[in-house]
């Protein structure tokens, strides 16, 4: 990946080599960061920000588990959003806001300031080139996801993201292109940084938040448009050997966008290829961006 040039950082846009951080911040050594993933994209009415506000409300609710105090209001991290792809000339990119305990003592319940800052980069296709197209090979991952009341998955924190590590890395040790994680309870979780849909005669199926996930924004907007459009969607606890029985499977994400997915542990799903609802939803999707899909909940904030 290549680096922007501008970052901003504790209420100011720095060079990018200036917006550095200590070795002996707290964040560094215990995980205590929260953060977001955000795209903007070039829009035939100019760059947008998909769901802006709502990504960056996750964060502050992700720090209000944590107990992190973010130094600015939710209309400041907004507009750094907004001003750090505006000055790295960017129309097309994805964001990453981040806020984290700094320097200021090693105890785990030090009260150490809040560091903030926001970064962006261009991202294209995260788990790679042609991947919405083909669809990438996928396996159920040998590490859970963090049982309830250990690690609050529901909180976009740095540290959660060592469970998500372990599992994207042995996917690809494995020669796969994502893991799929099961839930303490055994049953389906989400993808290392997505969430799951599963299709079984033409209706969406989605595991529920109390299987330890992230409540996707992208899982929510696919469940809106689906609906929308018709197509009923269910949220339920799904046993592994579904993965191996439905029709369709894709994996959802801001990152990921929704990325097909063709094979699980060696198997064929459905067809081996993206399948009609995972087709119709792409559409839907993307045409968000590409202004075939009405944007009637003002998804798009306008750079
Ligand atoms: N689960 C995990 C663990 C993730 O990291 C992400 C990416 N943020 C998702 C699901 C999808 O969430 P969203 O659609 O809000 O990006």
């Amino acid at each position: 990946m290549e680096y922007p040039d501008w970052i901003w950082h504790n209420g100011e846009i720095k060079p990018w080599a200036d917006a550095t951080v200590h070795v002996m911040a707290h964040a560094l050594h215990y995980g205590s960061s929260v953060f977001e993933g955000i795209r903007c994209y070039d829009t035939p009415n100019g760059p947008a920000i998909f769901r802006l506000t709502d990504h960056n409300k996750r964060l502050y609710q992700s720090a209000r588990i944590h107990e992190i105090d973010i130094p600015y209001d939710l209309a400041t991290i907004n507009a750094a959003c907004r001003e750090v792809i505006r000055k790295n000339d960017f129309k097309q990119a994805y964001l990453r806001p981040v806020a984290f305990r700094g320097l200021g003592g090693f105890g785990l319940s030090a009260d150490t300031p809040t560091d903030v800052a926001v970064a962006t980069w261009q991202m294209g296709a995260y788990l790679g080139e042609g991947v919405l197209e083909q669809g990438i090979d996928a396996c159920v991952s040998s590490w859970q996801r963090f049982a309830p009341n250990t690690i609050p998955a529901g909180a976009k924190a740095g540290g959660n993201y060592l469970s998500g590590q372990l599992v994207a890395r042995e996917a690809r040790r494995l020669g796969f292109g994502e893991g799929i994680a099961l839930a303490s309870t055994g049953l389906l979780s989400e993808g290392a940084g997505e969430n799951l849909f599963l299709v079984f005669d033409g209706v969406l199926h989605t595991t529920p938040v109390s299987a330890a996930l992230l409540n996707g924004i992208t899982r929510n907007t696919i469940m809106t448009l689906a609906r929308d459009a018709g197509i009923d969607v269910v949220e339920r606890d799904l046993p592994r050997e579904y993965l191996y029985l439905c029709d369709e499977l894709f994996m959802c994400g801001t990152a990921a966008e929704i990325t097909p997915i063709r094979s699980v542990d060696g198997r064929q799903v459905g067809a081996g290829r993206a399948g009609p609802v995972t087709l119709k939803m792409q559409e839907l999707f993307f045409g968000l961006f590409n202004g075939k899909t009405a944007d009637k909940y003002g998804w798009l904030e306008a750079l």
